[in-house]
């Protein structure tokens, strides 16, 4: 981690005492955290004027304000307003705009919330904020509604319930622990958490989803490290969204991760006028290989209020990953997701390879415009599945067998549920069938 004659500088300007040590110190970046505009001018050497001053401090009533000390020299203070830094942490008035569709909660997280702190929205999984707070506000949060908002910080009565819900809701195995940061917390704090998280049976993974690695990366300390590795399987999803956020002290932060035995995944957001383009796409997914970061998801932004600004159409997403799919290394290559409105979680969005299909073929496009034909075999005996997987030729018996039932498209498909459509509720047609000359029975679909 080298401390650059521009932190030098900063630095400097945060106190003319200050030392690399300070610099490198988490604690001491927190503390001097900027948290309003005259300090973020001082320490950038910039100056707005009266009245794009006013604006901006209007939207910082929204949301609040606050950088560590480390993210601002990442800027580029000679051409600031284009630097994809300072659109990330630094408010603009776009964040006063309010479209028709935009919505404070649009992925319904409090919805599906069972307990204070807990989203349960898909079978086996649960998203777990015990943070409200972060070292950096992206201006692009999609929690604005509840981040940095001192009514909504976790307690620890807050917490325990969300562990005994865990405790008492056998089929989630796999937690995430979000917020908020969740690493804003002491060591000894997450110390506990992941503790009790991890004395739960059926608990099989943990991940962490944390921005501390790009924003504040002093802050993965060797004793967070210890504390961390006691836990595995541990999974770190962190969200890098530039190739300027990878940097000396990051890429450090990102080894001591990764030598600890902690699998990596980064999630970006698409975001206007920051990274929506292939080749600053490229060369991020590039870097984040390089440092063992695996491109996880890539989001489309969402409709929370106040992002309007960063929003791109769907095409952008959909450019950006036919510029990678084929072109560089799988592993590389992130899923592009929207998250959809209304809390039905994230959908995948891919550029279509599929040309035409047969009986027998699947032709088939390739990343070049390469058309191809796949041959599929005349002859394939289906095994019929009827559930019971002790009778069956394939190899997995019933006590490893995951017990599920099927849903949605893949109910659909599965040989031994006899349901052959998914009807939204309160539909028309089927609400028009109460005829008295139908059987009940013919009624139903
Ligand atoms: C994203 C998310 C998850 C995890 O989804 P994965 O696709 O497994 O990464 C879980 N719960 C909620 C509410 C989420 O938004």
């Amino acid at each position: 981690m080298i401390y650059t004659e521009k932190q030098k500088t900063i630095g400097k300007r945060v106190h003319p005492d200050t030392v690399s040590s300070n610099w490198k110190d988490w604690k001491w970046q927190l503390k001097h955290s900027v948290k309003d505009i005259e300090t973020f001018e001082k320490l950038l050497g910039i100056n707005f004027g009266s009245e794009e001053r006013m604006e901006l401090e209007e939207t910082l009533e929204k949301f609040p304000l606050s950088v560590p000390p480390y993210y601002i020299s990442l800027i580029d203070e000679n051409d600031y307003r284009n630097d994809p830094i300072y659109k990330q942490a630094f408010p603009s008035s776009g964040e006063l705009i309010i479209n028709e569709h935009d919505m404070s909660d649009p992925l319904a997280e409090d919805k599906d919330s069972p307990v204070p702190g807990i989203t349960h929205r898909y079978p086996d999984r649960v998203l777990f904020t015990i943070s409200n707070i972060c070292s950096m506000y992206c201006r692009h949060c999609t929690r604005k509604r509840k981040v940095g908002d001192q009514d909504f910080i976790p307690n620890k009565k807050v917490i325990q319930q969300g562990i005994e819900y865990i405790k008492s809701t056998p089929q989630v195995r796999d937690v995430l622990l979000s917020g908020g940061d969740p690493l804003m917390l002491s060591d000894q704090y997450l110390d506990w958490i992941l503790s009790e998280i991890r004395s739960i049976d059926h608990v099989e993974i943990i991940r962490i989803g944390s921005r501390m690695p790009v924003v504040l990366p002093y802050r993965i300390t060797d004793s967070l490290i210890d504390v961390l590795k006691k836990y595995h399987p541990l999974w770190v999803n962190t969200h890098f969204n530039h190739p300027h956020e990878i940097t000396s002290s990051s890429k450090t932060a990102l080894r001591k991760l990764a030598d600890a035995g902690i699998p990596l995944g980064n999630q970006s957001v698409l975001l206007a006028g920051v990274n929506d383009c292939p080749r600053i796409m490229k060369s991020l997914v590039h870097k984040l290989v390089a440092n063992r970061v695996r491109p996880y998801y890539l989001y489309q932004c969402d409709l929370s209020e106040g992002l309007a600004h960063f929003r791109t159409p769907v095409g952008k997403g959909m450019e950006i990953i036919e510029s990678l799919i084929g072109h560089t290394s799988g592993l590389a290559v992130p899923t592009y997701v929207i998250d959809a409105p209304g809390g039905g979680g994230k959908i995948p969005i891919m550029p279509n390879y599929i040309v035409s299909w047969s009986t027998n073929k699947v032709i088939l496009r390739n990343y070049e415009g390469v058309i191809t034909t796949y041959k599929e075999p005349d002859e394939y005996e289906p095994t019929f599945c009827d559930r019971n997987c002790e009778r069956c030729d394939l190899q997995l018996k019933l006590e490893e067998g995951d017990e599920y039932k099927s849903t949605g498209i893949a109910q659909l498909l599965s040989d031994n549920d006899n349901n052959i459509s998914l009807i939204p509720e309160n539909n028309e047609r089927l609400g028009r069938r109460n005829y008295e000359n139908v059987e009940d029975e013919d009624n139903k679909q």
